[in-house]
């Protein structure tokens, strides 16, 4: 292997001269503790910036096997070493000069949860490899690698030292971080056991700093479960810790406005990811198939058996294979909740806030005045119970609004100024005195969702296919745009970038004309569970800037992709 020596050399040779002299940089060299490895040059300086890696032994690296043979400790150690990378990378970005994006040094920015990235990967003999973008410094485009020099001979060492040793780190943090990351697993484990479908922690802070900031909020009212509904669980590490269990079944979500309700259920919609420690949602756990469901107008439907709740549309359209470029509120979340059943969701979380009513709900005045048979839509309300009688999908649902769930309710919580109650008793009596007129919902089979795709013939293995992503709002696939505003459980701009390599990599190969879309999801969630995210990145090396998502998110992209051919 060529060694450090041998790339300052090159470097000096190369001073002064073309951008393009940059890319015979490309290789690996043997540095002190580390093989730097540069994977991709950028074609000038202001492209994106080159790709280079950082493969640190296991040796030298010196973490016990203790803190990475289990997958759940080794995501909370990666998940920990990026953010010391990240924070000494940020020390010297831009800390060496020049032109467009020259001197910059950047990696993957977590936020509060821990999710599996390319960014960094501790292999099972404990090696560690460490993913990030340089910008190759020039003047104009000129090389200036005298500056590269500053970078990779200065900086990079001081980072990979400070960070990704174990003997510099603090190894009492590191352990914490890992027993947190235990309990939290523990915890989930313990969810169906307990046929509990989300646990809520005493003193847990749940409302989030503002809008724009994932933080914790300061001096927020800290949760506490009522007594009725209070489980205790025996934590490897932490010990004993008490909280709300919700258990599976229908529980409701009741309270006047600005009580906290929607702030308790978002919490639960990330609560299928661990957080951080001193994030406040620690534990706060949710069945990790938990999907929030919602309307979305103006959505694409293909070929979903919508005849569950939608029936007899005037234009006479086929709600078996329900089709359309523009869904109502209605027929979204219709659709909605059909590909949650199919992407095996166990728990689904509504709020009405973001609910289409006409789905949710049919008073009883209407009911008189319209009657059933003119009426396309069999309401949410009607099949709430079926679902989790026949399905085992449990429901939580924030409703302030109307009281006709009481009656198909289990459980029913009312936050009264942030701080849950139970409330199941009273409102059972009231509900009881109160009878709805019960109109046998009509029949309804099993969605069947055997929908085969098919390739697109304009995806082929050598072409350049372009892709991008716009926030955590959409991906862009050669021409087509996948928009996921309204997927909310996706927490991070890295996990659309994923979505992107997997609609490609399912372009390239998975998708035959054969498989049905839930056979293509599986052998997508196969090959993640088998080679992790690298497993779906085409090309030579494995980049940065990918984060690890659920087989619900991967349906959530391909259910939202116009392009899909069926
Ligand atoms: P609702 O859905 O009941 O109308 P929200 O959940 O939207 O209410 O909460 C209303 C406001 O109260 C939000 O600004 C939220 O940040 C804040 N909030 C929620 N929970 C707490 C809490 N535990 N402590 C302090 N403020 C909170
Ligand atoms: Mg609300």
């Amino acid at each position: 292997m060529k060694t450090h020596h041998d790339l300052r050399e090159l470097l000096n040779r190369i001073d002064h001269r073309g951008y393009p002299a940059y890319k015979d940089t490309r290789g690996s060299y043997q540095f002190d503790k580390y093989v730097l490895s540069i994977d991709h040059v950028q074609g000038d300086p202001f492209a994106a910036p080159s790709k280079v890696s950082v493969h640190v032994p296991g040796k030298t690296a010196g973490f016990p096997a203790d803190l990475f043979e289990v997958s759940h400790k080794r995501i909370a150690l990666q998940d920990y070493l990026i953010r010391k990378f990240s924070k000494e990378v940020e020390s010297c970005t831009f800390k060496a000069k020049g032109s467009g994006k020259s001197g910059l040094m950047s990696v993957s920015r977590c936020g509060q949860e821990i999710l599996e990235r390319t960014a960094c990967e501790i292999q099972t003999d404990g090696k560690v490899v460490v993913r990030m973008e340089i910008g190759f410094p020039a003047n104009g485009r000129t090389i200036n690698s005298r500056e590269l020099i500053k970078i990779l001979f200065e900086f990079l060492p001081g980072c990979v030292k400070k960070s990704l040793l174990y003997a510099s780190l603090d190894s009492k943090s590191v352990q914490k971080n890992a027993e947190l990351a235990e309990d939290q697993y523990f915890i989930r484990q313990e969810l169906p056991k307990l046929g509990l479908a989300a646990f809520v922690a005493n003193g847990s802070i749940l409302p989030r700093e503002s809008g724009v900031s994932d933080r914790p909020m300061r001096q927020a009212v800290a949760f506490q479960s009522p007594k009725s509904m209070e489980v205790t669980l025996q934590l490897p590490n932490h010990g004993p810790i008490t909280g709300m269990g919700v258990k599976q079944g229908i529980t409701l979500v009741v309270g006047g406005g600005y009580h906290g309700k929607s702030t308790l259920l978002k919490a639960l919609e990330l609560g299928v990811y661990n957080h951080i420690s001193g994030d406040g949602r620690e534990y706060v756990i949710t069945d990790d198939t938990a999907m929030k469901i919602r309307a979305e107008d103006g959505r694409s439907i293909k070929q979903v058996d919508i005849s569950m709740f939608i029936n007899n549309l005037p234009n006479k359209k086929d709600t078996r294979k329900f089709c359309t470029e523009d869904a109502s509120g209605s027929t979204s979340q219709a659709a909605n909740v059909v590909e949650a059943m199919e992407a095996g969701t166990k728990t689904m979380l509504i709020d009405e806030d973001t609910s289409a009513t006409n789905f949710m709900i049919r008073d009883e005045l209407m009911q008189r005045v319209v009657n059933r048979d003119s009426e396309p839509i069999t309401p949410f309300i009607d099949r709430v119970q079926e679902l989790f009688a026949q399905y085992g999908i449990s429901t939580i649902l924030v409703a302030g609004s109307s009281g006709s769930y009481f009656h198909k309710a289990d459980c029913i919580i009312q936050m009264d100024h942030y701080l849950p109650k139970d409330i199941t008793e009273f409102a059972k009596k009231e509900a009881d005195a109160f009878p709805i007129p019960n109109e046998p919902a009509p029949k309804s089979h099993a969605p069947s969702l055997d929908r085969i795709v098919k390739a697109d013939q304009g995806f082929r293995k050598n072409d350049r296919i372009k892709m991008k992503t716009q926030g955590k709002d959409s991906v862009l696939i050669n021409r087509d745009t996948i928009d996921l505003r309204y997927v909310e459980q996706l927490a991070d701009t890295e996990q659309l970038v994923s979505l992107g390599h997997l609609v490609k990599y399912a372009q390239l190969r998975v998708f035959d004309g054969k498989r049905t879309l839930s056979e293509a999801v599986e052998e997508l969630c196969r090959v993640l569970g088998k080679d992790g995210l690298a497993g779906v990145c085409e090309g030579s090396y494995v980049p940065g800037g990918l984060a690890m998502v659920r087989k619900q998110e991967i349906y959530a992209c391909l259910n939202r992709y116009r392009a899909l051919r069926l």
